[in-house]
């Protein structure tokens, strides 16, 4: 949705609110498509003395898996955005600057990447996930499996070679 700025640079005070279900299902990132819920944007564009303005929020439902036991996980990502409206072709563009490049801007392209920046490399299904058993693949979160203890330490094993083999001298 595009909304056209010559409405609001002509007046001193006005603003045109939005609200935009967008759909990022075909957005890839990190190799994988997160986006498979519909994204939530509203707020409003709005021009005072000349300067305009993009205030509102951004939000949907990031797909992702946790980072240790592989869990599918469901993460509220959400982000809030204002941002000055620019029309300097030269201005820096930052996260509280957006060049526009021509008479009109769709609220997306100013809020998906605030709302990009919101994710993180990598989340867990909780604080101390035990993740998964690097022998056997158990989650241990479920699961006790006993593969930590049948791993015999070689160091061990030879001193246990040791301690048989002197048992069987004494007998
Ligand atoms: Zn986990
Ligand atoms: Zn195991």
């Amino acid at each position: 949705m595009k909304i056209d700025l010559k409405k609001l640079t002509a007046s001193q005070h006005a603003s045109i609110p939005f609200s935009e279900t967008i759909d990022l299902r075909e957005e890839t990132l990190y190799g994988v498509k997160p986006f498979q819920s519909p994204v939530q944007m509203s707020g409003e564009v709005s021009g005072e003395s000349g300067i305009l303005r993009l205030k509102g929020t951004i939000k949907t439902i990031y797909s992702t898996a946790c980072a240790r036991c592989l869990k599918p996980l469901q993460v509220l990502l959400t982000a809030e955005v204002d941002t000055v409206l620019s029309d300097d072709p030269d201005a820096e563009e930052e996260d509280d600057l957006f060049v526009l490049t021509g008479d009109s801007v769709d609220p997306a392209d100013v809020m998906v990447p605030a709302l990009i920046l919101q994710v993180q490399m990598t989340y867990l299904c909780k604080e101390d996930c035990k993740g998964l058993c690097p022998h056997c693949g158990a989650d241990r979160n479920e699961v006790d499996c006993d593969c930590e203890s049948k791993q015999i330490d070689p160091r061990f094993a030879a001193l246990r070679a040791l301690l048989d083999s002197g048992e069987d001298e004494r007998n």
